[in-house]
């Protein structure tokens, strides 16, 4: 008789609907550090390890066809103007990493390698730079980026101020995008590049939206209704980037759709997550392995500890994806975890391996199948498709 209690089992698993939709689902993550890691405490992206919230091993544990492989230039390397030379540095070591583990992952350039690597059981990986990008916007490191094999670029230096786009969170003398800035997008429209506007000031993106003719994302974001700091989006600036096509990828951290949550963090680190004010003299004077020591002491860079009760629940967190599926419809919402880059996730969810809950949460709500599918992994496809395959 025991078979007969084998085959109730395996009907049971076969039959959840939650696993089943997450299986067949393109999961597509638009923002997850994978490199830095390993630059600062060594190690290898293919290997398990204890700590830290993402890993290959772990990402496929979760379900993970794919993810936007960021690599990213903390703002401690722009005062000596070293942003260049860390993004060469990131990218060697993306390249190295994998190939190093061509059995779980590869490359994508375009939606179709996203598609045909994840059928072979791999992870896709799409370069992206957060942050890095050459100051002064020169379009020649631009095209030497993109032939390096990067497809998607945030324009301002993360949360630092560069000379032609406006970042969210620092003052410059840019507003917006100015005439350079407008050069950037347009070469990265010609390229085929996507264009991040996480980190954009409300300025930038609206300039973005007025000068790109691709559909551009913001892949790791929140919305300011439920936060208003200046890192999260307005509801009409959302409506605009979706007239556009464009998505907007849900941070994974409590940190950016919970005020309370937000404040208690900035409590604690005495400074808002975004806040970048005390970067800058000192920084110019350090050679580039100074600041190789300086940053790595954030690493592994996990979110905070914070009492359980002051997370937001994944019920809490899809609140917030509901409400810009009301303002801008279930097309333009997507998932950009940040995991590595030091979200405190939802209560209850310990990194990437748990993907799935999400999944069982958007049933719970009532989301159709399809609507599940678009916000896994289906809306940035249809973006990078955009971009990519023209
Ligand atoms: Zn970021």
């Amino acid at each position: 008789m025991w078979w007969i209690l084998l085959l109730a089992v395996w009907n049971a698993a076969g039959q959840d609907p939650a696993a089943r939709i997450h299986r067949d689902a393109l999961v597509f993550d638009a923002h997850t550090h994978m490199v830095n890691r390993q630059l600062y405490l060594g190690g290898d992206i293919g290997v398990r390890v204890a700590d830290g919230q993402v890993d290959l091993p772990r990402a496929k544990e979760g379900g993970l066809d794919g993810m936007f492989f960021t690599v990213y230039v903390s703002e401690q390397y722009y005062p000596g103007h070293f942003e260049t030379k860390q993004a060469l540095r990131l990218l060697d070591l993306a390249h190295s990493q994998i190939r190093r583990n061509a059995d779980k992952v590869a490359i994508a350039y375009t939606a179709s390698d996203v598609e045909r690597i994840s059928k072979q059981g791999k992870i896709a990986a799409v370069l992206d730079l957060e942050g890095g990008f050459d100051l002064s916007g020169d379009l020649g490191v631009l095209r030497s980026l993109y032939n390096l094999g990067l497809r998607v670029a945030q324009l301002p230096a993360h949360n630092w101020a560069n000379s032609f786009a406006e970042s969210c969170c620092a003052a410059g003398a840019v507003k917006g995008l100015n005439e350079q800035g407008r050069a950037v997008v347009k070469e990265m429209n010609r390229l085929g590049m996507v264009i991040n506007i996480s980190h954009a000031s409300d300025a930038t993106i609206e300039d973005v939206l007025a000068t790109s003719t691709d559909p551009v994302i913001a892949t790791h974001h929140g919305l300011r209704s439920f936060n208003d700091i200046p890192r999260t989006m307005s509801e009409p600036l959302l409506k605009k980037l979706a007239a556009k096509g464009g998505v907007m990828g849900f941070h994974m951290g409590c940190e950016f759709h919970s005020r309370p949550f937000f404040d208690f963090r900035t409590r604690q680190a005495g400074r808002a997550f975004w806040d970048t004010r005390e970067i800058g003299k000192k920084e110019a004077e350090l050679t580039i392995l100074d600041i190789d020591r300086l940053v790595s002491k954030s690493y592994p860079m996990v979110g905070i500890q914070a009492p359980e009760e002051l997370k937001l629940t994944v019920d809490d967190w899809f609140k917030v994806v509901d409400r810009a599926i009301e303002v801008a419809g279930e097309d333009h919402v997507a998932l950009g975890t940040d995991f590595d880059g030091g979200p405190t996730p939802p209560r209850g969810m310990r990194d990437i391996r748990d993907l799935p809950m999400l999944t069982q949460a958007m049933l719970k709500r009532g989301y159709s199948e399809a609507r599940i599918r678009k916000f896994l992994g289906g809306n940035t496809l249809r973006v990078l498709r955009a971009v990519t395959e023209r």
